[in-house]
C-alpha cells in the first residue's frame, strides 16, 4: 500500500513570533522553520505503518517554497521513501494547496494520505477535508487511533464528546490529532541517507493547476498585550475584588 505524508514547512512552534509592522503578515525574516508538528505525528504514523508491513511505500509531499525541501528531507530522515515538492513562493490558500495536493493524488494514486489536523501557523485545520472533498476518497479527521484492515481502515476521531470510531474504505484521508503517536527522532546516519533518496520538484502547471488567490488577507495583528496579574492578602479582598472590580460575581 502506498501511503503520501503531506507536510507543511512552519514556524518552529517555539518561536514567539512577530508582526509586521505595516500589519501585512507575520515577519519571517531569521526566524527558525520546521516540520508542522501535526505532520511529524503524520509521518510517524506513515512509518509505523511502513513497519507493520501494511505499507510499501512512503511518500511526502510539500507545497511551498524551495526552502521546505529541508522539511521534506526531515520526512525522509524520518522514514518517508521519496519526496514530491510542488513549488511555490505565493502565500496559496488551503483551497489552492488542496488542488495542488489533488494533482498530487491524481499523480501518485496512494491508498491512504495522511495530514496534520491542522498547520500551527494558520490554524485553518481544512486542507484535509478540502482534499477529501476534491479527490472524493472518504475521510477520518482528528485520529487518535488508525487500524488499516484489508480494504478499510478504521479511524479513532477524537470528537467534543469522546472518541468515535469509524470504518473507511479505502483510499481514504485521514487528518491527526495529537494523542495519534509520539514522533521519533531522526537519527544522524538516517539523516545521511536520507541525503540520497529522491526528491522530486514540481511546479503547480505541472498538475495542470491554477492557484489563482481566492482569498485576501486584509490584515494581521497582535493578540492584545494582557494586564499583569495581583496578589491578594485575603479571600475577602479577594470575594472583594471579583465583586467590585471584575464584576464577575
Ligand atoms: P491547514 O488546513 O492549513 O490547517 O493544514 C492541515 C494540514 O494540511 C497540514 O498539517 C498538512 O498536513 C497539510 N498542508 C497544509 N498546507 C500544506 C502545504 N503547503 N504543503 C503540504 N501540506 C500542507
Amino acid at each position: 500500500m502506498k501511503i503520501l505524508v503531506a507536510v507543511k514547512r512552519v514556524v518552529d512552534y517555539n518561536v514567539k513570533v512577530r508582526v509586521k509592522a505595516d500589519g501585512s503578515g507575520v515577519d519571517l525574516a531569521n526566524v527558525k522553520m520546521s516540520m508542522n508538528p501535526f505532520c511529524e505525528i503524520a509521518v510517524e504514523e506513515a512509518v509505523r505503518l511502513k513497519e507493520k508491513g501494511v505499507a510499501t511505500e512512503i511518500i511526502a509531499v510539500s507545497v511551498g517554497p524551495t526552502a521546505a525541501q529541508e522539511q521534506l528531507r526531515t520526512a525522509l530522515a524520518l522514514g518517508a521513501d521519496r519526496a514530491v515538492l510542488v513549488e511555490s513562493a505565493d502565500d496559496l490558500s488551503s483551497l489552492s494547496i488542496a488542488k495542488l495536493l489533488k494533482g498530487v493524488v491524481d499523480k501518485e494514486e496512494p491508498q491512504l494520505v495522511i495530514l496534520g489536523k491542522q498547520a500551527i501557523d494558520s490554524d485553518n485545520n481544512q486542507t484535509g477535508q478540502m482534499l477529501a472533498a476534491l479527490s472524493g476518497y472518504a475521510q477520518g479527521t482528528f485520529a487518535s487511533e488508525v487500524a488499516v484492515d484489508g480494504d478499510n481502515v478504521k479511524v479513532t476521531r477524537e470528537i467534543d464528546g469522546g472518541l468515535q470510531t469509524i470504518d473507511l474504505k479505502l483510499p481514504a484521508i485521514v487528518t491527526t490529532d495529537l494523542r495519534l503517536n509520539e514522533p521519533r527522532y531522526a537519527s544522524l546516519p538516517n539523516i545521511m541517507k536520507a541525503k540520497k533518496k529522491p526528491l522530486e520538484t514540481l511546479k503547480p502547471e505541472d498538475l495542470g493547476v491554477s492557484v489563482k488567490a481566492c482569498v485576501k488577507t486584509l490584515k494581521v495583528e497582535a493578540p492584545a498585550a494582557r494586564s499583569a496579574g495581583i496578589k491578594v492578602k485575603t479571600v475577602d479582598e479577594l470575594v472583594d475584588k471579583l465583586k467590585n472590580e471584575a464584576k464577575v460575581i
